[in-house]
């Protein structure tokens, strides 16, 4: 059985996340969506929970996706889960060189794990989770970004007064 993890901040989950996760479960047998929680990454808009509930349902009917979250080196997150696979979305050059360190980082911790790249949809290339908070910040419309349910939780919040967007 081949797991894989697809690791990310997920801050919020767009389409373009959604794309890889569908076809990510189409080539492995159980995809894990770990949410990093990274303490570097300062002031994120959603907590690890209301990720994770945004996560939960856009995967509803994903039945090999599950979704969890880390903190740590992400090698050590994958051999404690029996993963073999770690799936990373590519966008542009710019998410390249990167992710091309990390990748080789990676496997010198941990060669028995094997990083996997997926292009980006050629429809969400330019799409981020900071774009998506950018346009929020401005009141913008976010409906084309991220998935339907995506959309309603975040609005039901700003409704709560549970996002400051200041
Ligand atoms: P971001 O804030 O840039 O969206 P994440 O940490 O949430 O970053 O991204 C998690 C993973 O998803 C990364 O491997 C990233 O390259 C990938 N990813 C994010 N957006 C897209 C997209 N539009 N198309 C393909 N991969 C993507």
């Amino acid at each position: 059985m081949k797991t894989a993890i697809y690791p990310g901040s997920f801050d919020p989950p767009t389409m373009g996340h959604l794309d890889i996760i569908r076809r990510a479960s189409k080539v492995s047998d159980k995809v894990i969506v770990a949410i990093l929680n990274n303490p570097h990454k300062k002031n994120p808009m959603f907590s690890i929970e209301d990720r994770k509930k945004m996560l939960d349902l856009i995967t509803k009917g994903l039945e090999n996706v599950e979704i969890d979250h880390f903190e740590g080196l992400l090698v050590e997150y994958a051999v404690k889960k029996q993963a073999q696979i770690i799936i990373k979305g590519l966008r542009a050059i710019s998410d390249f060189e990167n992710e091309f360190q990390m990748a080789l980082t990676n496997r010198k911790l941990t060669p028995e794990v094997e990083t996997v790249f997926m292009m980006t949809n050629d429809k969400y290339s330019y799409l981020s989770s900071s774009v998506v908070k950018e346009i929020l910040y401005f009141g913008g419309c976010i409906d084309q970004l991220v998935p339907e349910e995506v959309n309603e939780f975040i609005s039901e919040k700003i409704k709560q007064g549970e996002i400051i967007l200041a």
